[in-house]
């Protein structure tokens, strides 16, 4: 960590506000400066290397120093630094991305609608429910469901779907006509000796009644990743999608995919969607599209999603929706390259044949006596703390318990990420078998430092 005598740390405190950050900590912490990064590591401006176990956040898919997306951005700032898809505005760049997202997706799609981060596709999703309900003439069918401990973002709107308390707290979310259902939580939230089929039935009868009490004719739609990320990496439980979509179905409730963590392939397959047999109607994509190197979002929508907005907009003058940067010609020409690396190289194959090693490594640490579980899917992963094993107690969120492990995590040279008690996983796509077991021994030690804490502070139950 950088000291604060160090100009660059006391310039950082005094100037810049940093998001998701205890702001009051940081006024003494300050920093962690990082000034490079090279495959799977970044290093601090004191040269200190660490594995970036979240490939920073869960989005630098080609680790920190691919020659070839640099050339892309070099290339296309040369050629054309700026232009816009307003007013029958395009470019080339856009137009070939549009198409290669078209020709990827998990489901037909017919259209695609750019943007610079995952809250702005996300916040579009949910203008364009609203615009197409209204252009289907049912003006009342608003309402959007989304997920205790979902993530989507932190505009009014994808605030207001994150289902995560310290995401609304105080900022006055979420907004009225959003909802949430159950989190499909099966570690936490299932009763005992429930199996995973039957408490996927429990959340999709909840999701129908909360549908019925609501009337159906008010709900417009449901938001979910297909595996939770920020919620703590939670993977859903047996049949939930196929029950989930048949509740949507019978009461004509859209889908709306958030394939921000899971797209291009970090659950073994292209999309999230795949693995787990959703039949969304949007898609929102960012993060993997870009390998993290620019900003770049994606919304794909159906045919009938579309054609209502031909109608919309045909009868308002103009489809009145867009951002500057949208489609901006620089990150799509490094989003193109993105995807023709991820071909080239198969990366999906990759996953897949680097998946087991992670998996496997991680699963051993649930024998370690602060692990209540270890689950994931693809190079997703996250490893739950519990403060009494045997009756799946949970530490005081004020105790910080996750968040010290993660600074110990640090202090061994692996960064991640703390959701509660939850540490998570998402190395960069390129990380070797070698990298993964490195990054497990960081980790064991900074468990091992986290159960000497616990032991010392009385916050354990000894089993
Ligand atoms: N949706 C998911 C699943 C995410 O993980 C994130 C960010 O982590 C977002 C949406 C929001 O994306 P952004 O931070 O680019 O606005």
């Amino acid at each position: 960590m950088s000291q604060i005598a160090n100009s660059a740390a006391a310039r950082d405190i005094a100037h810049y506000l940093h998001p998701y950050t205890n702001l009051k900590t940081h006024q003494t912490s300050g920093p962690l400066i990082i000034t490079r990064g090279e495959g799977v590591r970044v290093f601090d401006d004191e040269g200190r290397g660490y594995i970036e176990g979240l490939a920073g956040l869960w989005c630098t898919t080609l680790g920190f120093s691919e020659p070839r997306l640099v050339r892309a951005a070099t290339q296309a700032l040369e050629t054309l630094p700026f232009y816009h898809g307003f007013g029958h505005k395009s470019t080339p760049a856009s137009i070939d991305l549009a198409e290669k997202l078209l020709h990827l997706a998990p489901v037909p799609m017919s259209k695609v609608l750019f943007a610079n981060s995952g809250s702005e596709s996300n916040d579009t999703a949910v203008k364009l429910i609203w615009y197409v309900n209204n252009a289907r003439g049912r003006p009342e069918k608003k309402k959007i469901i989304s997920r205790t401990k979902g993530y989507h973002g932190v505009t009014v709107a994808t605030g207001s779907l994150t289902g995560i308390a310290p995401m609304q707290a105080d900022f006055d979310l979420p907004i009225d006509r959003i909802l949430h259902t159950d989190c499909p939580h099966h570690y936490r939230f299932s009763e005992p000796g429930e199996s995973e089929e039957s408490f996927a039935s429990r959340c999709a009868d909840n999701l129908e009644k909360l549908i019925l009490e609501q009337g159906p004719e008010t709900v417009a739609a449901f938001f979910a990743e297909p595996v939770m990320g920020a919620g703590g990496v939670l993977v859903p439980p047996a049949t939930y999608f196929e029950k989930i979509q048949a509740v949507l179905k019978k009461y004509e409730v859209l889908f709306i995919a958030d394939e921000i963590i899971c797209g291009f392939g970090r659950t073994g397959n292209m999309f999230g969607c795949q693995t787990y047999g959703i039949k969304p109607d949007m898609i929102s994509v960012a993060k993997g599209l870009s390998s993290g190197y620019l900003p770049i979002s994606a919304l794909m929508i159906t045919e009938e999603i579309y054609q209502s907005m031909v109608s919309e907009s045909e009868k308002i003058g103009i489809f009145g929706h867009g951002h500057t940067y949208g489609g901006h010609p620089v990150p799509a020409a490094v989003a193109l390259e993105t995807l023709r690396i991820y071909e080239e190289r198969d990366m999906v194959g990759q996953v897949r044949r680097i998946a087991p090693h992670f998996q496997t490594r991680l699963a051993e640490l649930s024998d370690h006596p602060l692990v209540g579980q270890v689950r994931g899917v693809g190079l997703l992963g996250a490893v739950e703390l519990m403060r009494d094993k045997a009756t799946r107690t949970g530490f005081d969120p004020a105790d910080g318990v996750g968040t010290y492990c993660v600074n110990r995590s640090l202090a061994h040279g692996l960064i991640h990420r703390a959701m509660g008690d939850s540490l998570a996983f998402a190395p960069p796509f390129i990380i070797s078998e070698q990298e993964i077991d490195q990054m497990v021994e960081m980790f064991k030690l900074a468990l091992d430092d986290t159960l000497d804490w616990v032991i010392q502070r009385g916050l354990f139950k000894q089993p």
